[in-house]
């Protein structure tokens, strides 16, 4: 006899053989005691829960020949018939590939013909809402007046997209993502029945991995007994299925929390040597981590879809970490999630972002280190920053135009102050003379003047033209230039004399010139902070970007 995939030898061939579906077991049951059966039905629900298998169940129980209970003997003609898929009246049209209008109508002219051998024809449309619109409303006339001896039975994983004249029409059973007990329970009746002998963890294993569908499960089974054969044990499960034992995940997030670095870049080698995926690792150590977080929140581990030794190893790991820092974690795995795929050194990448999470645990004293270093470097900063606690990991940049050099030119300030602040202050104690100029006027005249100090020579004046009056404060102009002419300020500082003359003449204030260069990178004055590349670097790394 010819290998057959686990997953159809044992297919469940009554209604009471389908596992975790009983609300809709239980209702098709007694619509055949009652005798009520509609003349339409929508299955909808994930992949791999049973939709097709009772499908089928329905149509042997409509056309069984010994019983019409609802319980189809898997014995007549028409039972074995319709298990075996060479039934005339039990037709199954996969809506994915038969989605035109052609088949549709194609399929209107067999409904009309009676059943041959059968009491009904059954038409199971798997994948339904793949059908064409023009389809669908081909679809809907038959459904609109369908013979007695029609029964439609469509399935699918996107009830969404089927229209509500369609739905209207049906009678809906929604099934359920099959739970890891439902699974396991599956999987134990076909295991007996083979004769294999498997441990628990690798059962838990399959069935988690599995997903909610039992199809799922079964074919990793497949997989699993073609390597391993009748005696299965957990080593051999986790390395055919590629999967990482949470053993690894535990061991790395005890390094994370101690901060041990080198061990930490020693798991990280095994997670490459072994040929684990980096994106199933991250999205593995991102679940871990949330697995602590409910631990953390709820002792009695519930909420965890896992095995109940896991659950228990949870419970007692959970009382070492503190919830924010495993928010924070998540976070920064999440990201790393959705990076993975734009990097290509997706190595690197996870070293850097794992070794950055090792740096985040002190996240309180990075803050201070941060306000610290940036209340000293600009008295600004410090005042953007009002909750400390709360951010980590920032990116410091500046979007206004600072001072990169800040120097005067007169000669009885040669030696000039570091600090722009106290400059200042100096400045304003020292402003005994009225002013009498405006930074407008000053703005206003700007070309004439330019024009005016390119009578004593003509660079001079060029370089001038690019920059600005951005400031007047007592006598002191501060002119800003674009940070593309940075180099030309020199030469402007050289000559500042010349220029103060000029615009002494001009204006009859003797004002003191302060070239500063712009930081911002070029003359459109762009915001740095939206600049591509810094938003990929705040992207890549998980940044904030404090003013
Ligand atoms: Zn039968």
């Amino acid at each position: 006899m010819s290998y057959q995939v686990l997953a159809r030898k044992y297919r469940p061939e009554t209604f009471d053989e389908v596992i975790g579906q009983d609300h809709i077991v239980q209702t098709l049951k007694n619509a055949f005691a009652r005798d009520r059966i509609s003349h339409a039905y929508l299955f909808s629900g994930p992949r791999g829960v049973g939709k097709t298998t009772t499908a089928r169940i329905l149509a042997k129980a409509l056309n069984c020949l010994e019983n019409s209970d609802g319980t189809p003997c898997g014995e007549c003609r028409n039972c074995t018939e319709i298990s075996t898929s060479r039934s005339m009246d039990v037709l199954e049209i996969d809506g994915a590939s038969n989605r035109g209008i052609d088949e549709i109508r194609n399929l209107r002219e067999v409904v009309k013909y009676p059943p041959i051998n059968a009491k009904y024809k059954v038409f199971i449309i798997d994948e339904v809402h793949m059908l064409t619109t023009p389809a669908f409303n081909a679809l809907l006339k038959t459904l609109e007046e369908p013979p007695p001896h029609i029964k439609f039975i469509f399935a699918t994983t996107e009830p969404n997209k089927i229209t509500p004249t369609i739905l209207s029409r049906c009678q809906r059973h929604d099934f359920h993502r099959m739970s890891i007990d439902d699974i396991i329970k599956g999987l134990d009746n076909v295991l007996q029945a083979e004769k294999i002998e498997i441990d628990e963890k690798s059962k838990q294993t399959i069935a988690s991995q599995a997903d909610g569908s039992m199809r799922d499960a079964l074919s990793m089974l497949d997989q699993i007994i073609a390597f391993a054969g009748s005696k299965i044990e957990i080593e051999q499960t986790l390395s055919l299925l590629g999967i990482i034992p949470s053993e690894l995940y535990f061991q790395i997030g005890n390094v994370i929390r101690e901060r041990n670095r080198v061990k930490l870049l020693e798991l990280l080698h095994k997670v490459f040597t072994q040929g684990y995926s980096v994106s199933e690792f991250v999205s593995g150590l991102s679940r871990h981590f949330l697995n602590l977080l409910i631990s953390c929140t709820d002792s009695s581990s519930e909420l965890l879809e896992l095995s109940t030794d896991l659950q228990k190893k949870y419970s007692e790991e959970a009382p070492n970490w503190d919830s924010r820092d495993l928010l924070r974690y998540n976070d920064q795995l999440v990201e790393m999630e959705r990076n993975l795929k734009l990097v290509q050194q997706q190595r690197i990448y996870l070293e850097t972002v794992m070794l950055k999470l090792v740096e985040l645990d002190p996240s309180v004293s990075l803050d201070e280190l941060i306000t610290r270093l940036s209340g000293s470097v600009s008295k600004h900063s410090s005042d953007n920053n009002p909750n400390p606690s709360q951010t980590f990991g920032k990116v410091e940049s500046k979007s206004d135009p600072a001072p990169v050099v800040n120097e005067k030119k007169s000669e009885e300030d040669n030696n000039a102050e570091e600090n722009p602040k106290s400059e200042e202050e100096t400045e304003e104690n020292t402003d005994d003379e009225n002013t009498a100029v405006s930074l407008d006027h000053v703005i206003e005249k700007w070309d004439y003047l330019i024009s005016k100090v390119g009578e004593n020579g003509t660079s001079l004046s060029t370089f001038l033209s690019h920059g600005k009056p951005t400031t007047l404060k007592g006598k002191k102009l501060v002119i800003t230039i674009p940070r593309k002419y940075r180099f030309q300020t020199d030469v402007l500082k050289k000559n500042s004399r010349k220029i103060e003359i000029t615009f002494e003449k001009e204006l009859g204030v003797n004002l003191r010139m302060n070239f500063i260069v712009s930081e911002k990178k070029d003359s459109e004055q762009e915001d740095i902070t939206k600049h591509p590349v810094t938003e990929r670097m705040v992207d890549l790394f998980g940044g904030e970007i404090i003013k």
